[in-house]
């Protein structure tokens, strides 16, 4: 290891759903939303530094002994195919910089659930051309979202990847130390890990995957009781289902000094996750169900929380669909709220009627998973720029961008149901993305939320209880539901499921 490392930076993120309807361009990576707008040179070091994103939490753990050479980063907010035009650009603005910095080693802060258009396994072809460029000798690390469906050609390309390891992700600069470590430790080793990758043979769908709960809970606590002498790290992708690759699914990586204890403790975890197949489940209610449900115990003060599983845009859901809407209204209830509803029309239509003012509107639905929007006469309730500040344990005071907001009361029918209009499409995991629009969760009897899990870090303190629902939506809940064309063969569905 050189006295001062110098260290190239940079990153891609997507987590693609091949079922969701429309997908990611070059502008959706430049833009700013819930994600930072691409950040391009040193100017990544400034703006990366104080967040709780990968990026910045490895600038933090490696500034004391390396130098750094930053590139690029960019992120989309999850949805289908990755055009090829912005892969390749990406793809090109880090090789050419490699290839013109010559570096010491590379880091990449990476999702692991990217698919191109052209490409299924879009981070092991990005590594591909960064390993083209760099040669097969210099050190290559990556960190990843849990969510990865961990590949052969990342495992290839990669001398290691370290994983997240909570569900909410709130681990995100400790997993980027964690890949620090591994750099380190490879840049003074001189040589490659010892390296085995193990794919359990079943998809865990996103609801069931809360480290909150088991069992993820103690498969992920129980991973560094395995790094010991010779294993220097060890970690579980468990998967995104949603994604239609021959590669889908969770995945077990180890990295080590002693090729055989590598390949054994990486057996033994495998052994681990099959062993608790059975346990991935959670119960699920219908909409009218979970409204009938939350009516009966929710109270102003001590909210019920309806999670809409399959419409998280987080996941690729569009985040308009509107069958647990239409049932909050149709089932009467009183003091609720919903949100994020991506609607830029309507938050458009409420900024140009302005606060006090009824309408008729149609809400929602432009995506084919319910039969048609949601129509009801509305008012405006509340205004927003929606650029503002979050403070959940994940987002870790980010500013987000997401376009003209609005609340909007629901005027039909005897309910007191009021949502959330975002034009930027968002995942609702923090409270301030409805309080900016003057919802206090808190206060709430009912509030329902496009999420699977994230929203928990931040809504679980104020939840009198949890539900789920599986209301219609990209992110669907059970594989068997849709139907896969490139998966392996053999692979089950879910737990305990149907095989492929
Ligand atoms: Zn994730």
């Amino acid at each position: 290891m050189t006295a001062r490392p110098r260290i190239a930076i940079a990153g891609i993120q997507h987590e693609t759903n091949t079922f969701a309807p429309f997908g990611a361009g070059w502008d959706d990576f430049v833009r700013a939303d819930g994600w930072p707008e691409m950040t391009v040179g040193e100017a990544i070091i400034d703006v990366f530094t104080p967040l709780s994103i990968p990026i910045g939490g490895f600038v933090r753990a490696a500034r004391a002994e390396c130098d750094f050479l930053p590139i690029v980063w960019a992120a989309a907010e999850p949805c289908s195919y990755v055009a090829d035009d912005a892969f390749d650009r990406l793809s090109a603005m880090i090789c050419d910089a490699l290839a013109a910095g010559n570096p010491d080693a590379v880091y990449l802060d990476l999702h692991g659930a990217m698919v191109v258009e052209s490409h299924e396994d879009g981070e092991g072809e990005l590594l591909r051309r960064v390993r083209a460029v760099v040669g097969p000798g210099l050190p290559v690390v990556a960190s990843l979202d849990m969510h990865a469906n961990i590949t052969q050609g990342m495992v290839e390309h990669a001398d290691a990847l370290a994983v997240y390891r909570t569900y909410p992700h709130i681990d995100m600069v400790e997993t980027a130390g964690r890949a620090y470590r591994l750099l380190r430790q490879r840049l003074k080793r001189g040589e490659p890990f010892a390296k085995a990758l193990r794919k359990p043979p079943f998809l865990i769908p996103l609801y069931t995957q809360c480290t909150d709960f088991e069992p993820c809970g103690g498969l992920y606590a129980g991973l560094p009781a395995l790094e010991r002498d010779g294993v220097a790290s060890v970690d579980i992708g468990i998967g995104f289902p949603p994604a239609d690759i021959a590669e889908c699914g969770p995945a077990v990586i180890a990295y080590g000094t002693d090729d055989a204890a590598v390949r054994e403790t990486a057996d033994r975890l495998l052994d681990r996750i099959v062993a608790v197949e059975s346990e991935f489940q959670s119960p699920l209610f219908d909409a009218t169900g979970a409204v009938r449900y939350a009516r009966q115990r929710g109270r102003p003060g001590d909210p019920i929380i309806i999670a809409d599983l399959q419409d998280n845009p987080g996941a690729g859901g569009t985040s308009d669909t509107t069958s647990l809407l239409k049932a909050m209204v149709e089932g009467g209830l009183k003091n609720a709220a919903l949100g994020l509803i991506w609607d830029p029309a309507t938050a458009e239509a409420a900024h140009a009627a302005g606060v006090g003012a009824e309408f008729e509107r149609m809400i929602g639905g432009r995506y084919g998973y319910d039969a048609e929007p949601f129509s009801a006469r509305v008012r405006v309730e509340a205004l927003s720029d929606g650029t503002f500040t979050c403070h959940g344990a994940i987002l870790n005071d980010l500013t987000v961008s997401l376009g003209k907001m609005a609340r909007l009361r629901i005027l039909s029918g005897d309910s007191d149901v009021q949502v959330a209009v975002c034009s930027v499409r968002y995942q609702c995991l923090d409270q301030e993305l409805l309080r900016v629009v003057g919802i206090e969760p808190r206060e709430q009897a009912v509030v329902a939320l496009k999420s699977s899990v994230h929203f928990r870090a931040d809504f679980d303190r104020i939840a009198q209880e949890i539900i789920l629902v599986e209301a219609p939506g990209a992110n669907f809940c059970r594989g068997e539901t849709v139907t896969y064309k490139k998966l392996r063969p053999g692979v089950r569905l879910g737990p305990g499921g149907p095989a492929n």
